[in-house]
């Protein structure tokens, strides 16, 4: 296994020979073992570009995305090969870890046993005791018509409900109410939905954050005002300028820094209701079902109006067509922008569209242009100050003694929110107990931060970075990326 200063190497090589299929797919196998794991996914990624067929590539995609417990993205990288009987073992014991993620007890076992099977030398003893059979328990009700996009109610492996007629996972090989899985093998067959299967499962909020609540990204809540709220509270104004709201914000940035929460405060702003979709609310197994779910999801949010509608990991339903092996999937794609463009002008109106994507490069252009995703906001790590200001956000309800919220950002160089937040629960949980002990509240000071910071891992932004560097650097013609570029020509991390 080449050294940091080899893999360095390889970085370099596969960046000068970017159509280098054997260097990059080389350089995505060693970046997945050496556990750059965001990395080793964008190769893998830029791989399948290049081989969109290939199942070695595939299969590293879909351990990378295990191994960082995105279990459903995984599962989407191997769906059309797990339906072919002759995959390659480790595609199922893959499957098997996934499934297991996702909570699909009977499907996860099925696929080790099988793997294993044909490959005795994937045999892994911790995880077949993790898919031991569970004690006896009652099955969980499914809603009524209600299709679970990923995986079936928990139930005893290998005693299927007589009668019981459940939707079943996906990628999970037997069918509902087998009742022997390991035997015989049944591919997946895309299923059409039972009337009424399709709805929205996200649900509808009322966040009680606003920007003030969001510390630091002066310019990404400006960029907010003025593209998503003021067209809102001000209609007058842009409508004597011929401006009508409308169109969509894409947020972009490494993971943790933000977006979600930004998206929820801009929310709060307006006093808007807020419905955050997630993958598992749209993706389905049924043929056409997604479609309906996302159709679905709009309507939720146009009977909610004023309403934000936020779809997180956006990239995985606003890929690019021409990456897309399945015609299903490209129908997804061109759901979406229908209705992002409404069925009349009116159709959208106070619905307030926000995406949020680690992965921008992946996103189809057609997003891109007037009505739809039309902006990109960059939603960049926070600098010192912002880091500050975030703790102190975070840490303002709890007991406290004298903080220097400077020196712990001082300490914190490469956090982003989400890992401040981990810090500040590390520190609280470490105080509680003390309190418990002492039996009286103990405030928190700036030592407890400071020593919670040393047990925290941050967020790998330079990887992301690294990462965004590969695919923006040179192609920046139309001045997307403007925002991005100070970070990735360095100086600014
Ligand atoms: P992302 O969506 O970019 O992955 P999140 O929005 O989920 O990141 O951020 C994780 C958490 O970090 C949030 O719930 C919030 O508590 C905290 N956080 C991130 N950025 C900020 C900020 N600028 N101000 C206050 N809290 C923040």
């Amino acid at each position: 296994m080449p050294d940091d200063a080899g893999l360095q190497a390889l970085r370099e090589a596969a960046r000068f020979s970017p159509d280098n299929l054997p260097l990059r797919r080389h350089l995505a196998d060693q970046l997945l073992a050496k556990g750059y794991l965001a990395e080793a996914e964008a190769e893998y990624r830029a791989a399948l570009l290049l081989a969109p067929k290939d199942p070695e590539i595939s299969a590293g995609l879909a351990e990378a995305f295990v191994r960082q417990s995105s279990f459903g993205a995984a599962l989407t990288a191997l769906e059309p090969f797990l339906a072919e009987p002759g995959h390659p073992p480790r595609m199922g014991l893959l499957a098997a870890r996934a499934l297991l993620g996702e909570g699909d007890l009977s499907g996860a076992a099925y696929r080790y046993r099988d793997a294993v099977s044909r490959d005795p030398s994937l045999a892994d003893p911790e995880l077949a005791a993790r898919l031991a059979p569970p004690p006896a328990q009652p099955p969980a009700h499914p809603l009524p018509g209600h299709a679970q996009p990923y995986g079936q109610p928990h139930q005893p492996y290998g005693s299927p409900q007589p009668g019981y007629a459940q939707p079943h996972h996906p990628y999970s090989p037997h069918p509902p109410g087998h009742g022997q899985p390991h035997q015989g093998y049944a591919p997946p067959q895309p299923v059409h939905a039972p009337p009424g299967a399709d709805q929205s499962t996200a649900e509808v909020e009322r966040p009680p954050v606003t920007f003030a609540d969001v510390a630091g990204m002066e310019a990404v809540k400006e960029a907010l005002r003025v593209k998503l709220l003021l067209p809102v509270q001000q209609p007058e104004l842009f409508a004597a300028y011929g401006k009508r709201s409308g169109g969509g914000v894409l947020l972009y940035g490494p993971p943790g820094a933000g977006k979600t929460h930004l998206a929820r405060a801009a929310a709060g702003e307006l006093g808007a209701s807020f419905v955050n979709v997630g993958l598992a609310d749209i993706l389905d197994m049924y043929v056409g079902s997604s479609e309906r779910n996302l159709r679905a999801t709009f309507e939720m949010a146009r009977r909610n109006r004023p309403c934000v509608l936020f779809f997180d990991e956006v990239d995985a339903l606003a890929a690019r067509r021409s990456d897309m092996r399945q015609a299903h999937t490209r129908q997804l794609v061109n759901q979406f922008l229908a209705e992002l463009d409404g069925v009349d002008e009116h159709a959208n109106e106070g619905v307030l569209v926000l995406a949020a994507t680690n992965a921008p490069w992946y996103i189809d252009v057609a997003f891109r242009r007037p009505g739809r995703f039309d902006q990109l906001v960059f939603v960049p790590p926070p600098d010192a100050a912002a880091r500050a200001a975030i703790l102190r956000i975070l840490c303002r309800d709890k007991p406290l003694a004298e903080m220097d919220y400077d020196a712990v950002a001082r300490v914190t160089e490469q956090f982003v929110g989400a890992d401040l937040k981990g810090v500040v629960d590390r520190a609280v949980e470490a105080k509680l107990h003390q309190s418990i002990a002492a039996g009286r509240p103990i405030p928190m000071s700036t030592p407890d931060l400071l020593a919670a910071a040393r047990t925290v891992r941050p967020t790998s932004v330079r990887e992301w970075l690294a990462t965004a560097r590969n695919y923006v650097l040179h192609a920046n013609e139309s001045g997307a990326w403007d925002e991005l570029m100070p970070w990735i020509k360095g100086g600014k991390w």
